[in-house]
């Protein structure tokens, strides 16, 4: 096949009719949960002020360095596209007065993130993430509800193998001290450390725990552990954590090498993956507790915990798995028409059973009857309506119920109530 002249840009994607159900399936499943902790909903813009996330993630980071798509206005500013939530919504909770309102503060979003990342199967330079943050709350009984609400979506999306892995790093009382420990542990190996880490070791020591190359793993495994140096504080935090998701039921694994990417973060740090047997982890959700960010972002002292997930690789998950997704806006019923006159009122009709609330296909460009009652067929609808030029003259229709094959004529005008009927039995 010819390329065509345009196409997406690399590592973008078009959310094609077929995948909607997925993400409408996700929605539903987040906003419901979201409803029920009481979350409200945010929106923020896609773009910000560059130095929002350099100050708040790091400069350091993968994200910061190489990863944000920047722009320069005309004005001069220097904007970028929307990396991820955290930075934004703080920014949002500062801006807004919200930390005048009752705390803690809990809120949710959905929507598009940017990251000039390598595009490979599950990793897009736009993809969707919905997320969860709490404002003003230290108790790590919030710590525990996080990764509680993420783990329980994805179970109800039905995805499986799923593993949470958890960790604390610490906070500004015993990290500097932790990191360290860990500069002067490498620093002595640091010939046998990969390219990267070499560099991590300058800029962001604790990058180099979760390095995947194969060259690394044996340095990482005699490393010196974040939980052995934790202040009474944080290991007091992380143990309440711990005990919260025990009473729960909830099965995590302590993974000390877990650090997460962004520099805001304070004691808890999570992930959820789903994991096969032979098959690659894909990171299904992250996130954790950063305590400090709202006030390096300018506000007051607060106390923050939140978590992502990313919607392609669950949609993905979905279409690989056998679970059962039902259409969005379910048809119920078919519409078949025959000749101008019955397209003409088919228009109307439709708009009647739509505020009715009864879910209708058609098939205006199809002529014949034959195909139009196959499509019907292929729906799995259990009734069509059938309106020809001999009922379009007399204010008439034909209900035809599709298991029976048995025809019964209506008026027109009763058609709406006719059909409620038959569908509530
Ligand atoms: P992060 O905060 O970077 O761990 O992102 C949270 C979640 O977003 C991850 O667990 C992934 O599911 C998803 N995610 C992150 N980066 C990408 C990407 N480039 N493409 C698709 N999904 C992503």
């Amino acid at each position: 096949m010819r390329k065509p002249k345009f196409q997406s840009v690399v590592g973008m994607h078009d959310i094609l009719p077929e995948d909607q159900k997925y993400f409408k399936k996700i929605y539903d499943t987040v906003s419901n949960i979201a409803g029920f902790y009481g979350y409200g909903r945010i929106d923020t813009p896609v773009v910000e002020d560059a130095e929002l996330f350099s100050k708040g993630i790091g400069v350091s980071t993968d994200i910061v360095k190489k990863e944000m798509y920047t722009l320069r206005t005309k004005g001069g500013d220097l904007l970028a596209l929307r990396p991820e939530w955290t930075a934004p919504i703080v920014r949002a909770y500062i801006e807004n007065g919200m930390q005048s309102l009752p705390q803690p503060l809990k809120i949710w979003y959905w929507g598009p993130c940017f990251r000039y990342e390598h595009p490979q199967a599950g990793r897009y330079r736009q993809f969707w993430q919905f997320g969860f943050e709490v404002l003003g709350e230290k108790g790590a009984v919030i710590d525990a509800q996080i990764i509680q609400i993420f783990y329980s979506i994805l179970r109800e999306l039905k995805l499986k193998n799923l593993i949470v892995e958890i960790n604390s790093i610490g906070d500004n009382q015993c990290r500097p001290y932790y990191k360290k420990l860990l500069a002067n542990y490498f620093k002595s190996r640091a010939s046998s450390l990969c390219l990267d880490c070499r560099r991590r070791l300058q800029e962001n020591v604790l990058r180099i725990l979760d390095c995947k190359e194969e060259k690394c793993q044996p340095l990482k495994a005699d490393a010196p552990q974040i939980l052995d140096h934790l202040c009474e504080e944080c290991r007091a935090h992380f143990k309440e954590v711990l005990e919260f998701l025990d009473e729960i039921g909830l099965p995590y694994r302590l993974n000390p090498y877990l650090v997460r990417g962004l520099d805001y973060y304070t004691k808890t740090v999570f992930e959820i993956f789903s994991e096969k047997e032979n098959e690659n982890q894909v990171a299904l959700a992250g996130g954790g507790r950063y305590d400090k960010l709202v006030k390096l972002l300018g506000g007051r002292d607060t106390a923050g915990c939140g978590a992502a997930a990313g919607i392609e690789r669950m949609v993905n998950l979905m279409k690989a798995s056998d679970a059962n997704f039902p259409e969005t806006g379910e048809a119920q019923i078919f519409f078949a028409q025959l000749g101008g006159l019955a397209k003409k009122k088919g228009l109307n009709l439709l708009e009647e059973f739509r505020k009715a609330k009864i879910g209708v296909a058609e098939s205006f460009g199809r002529d014949s009857l034959k195909a139009q009652l196959a499509r019907a067929d292929k729906l799995g609808v259990k009734y069509t309506l059938i309106l020809g030029q001999k009922e379009a003259l007399e204010g008439t229709m034909i209900i035809r119920d599709m298991g029976s094959g048995k025809q019964e004529i209506v008026k027109l005008e009763k058609v709406v109530e006719a059909v409620k009927k038959r569908i509530k039995k």
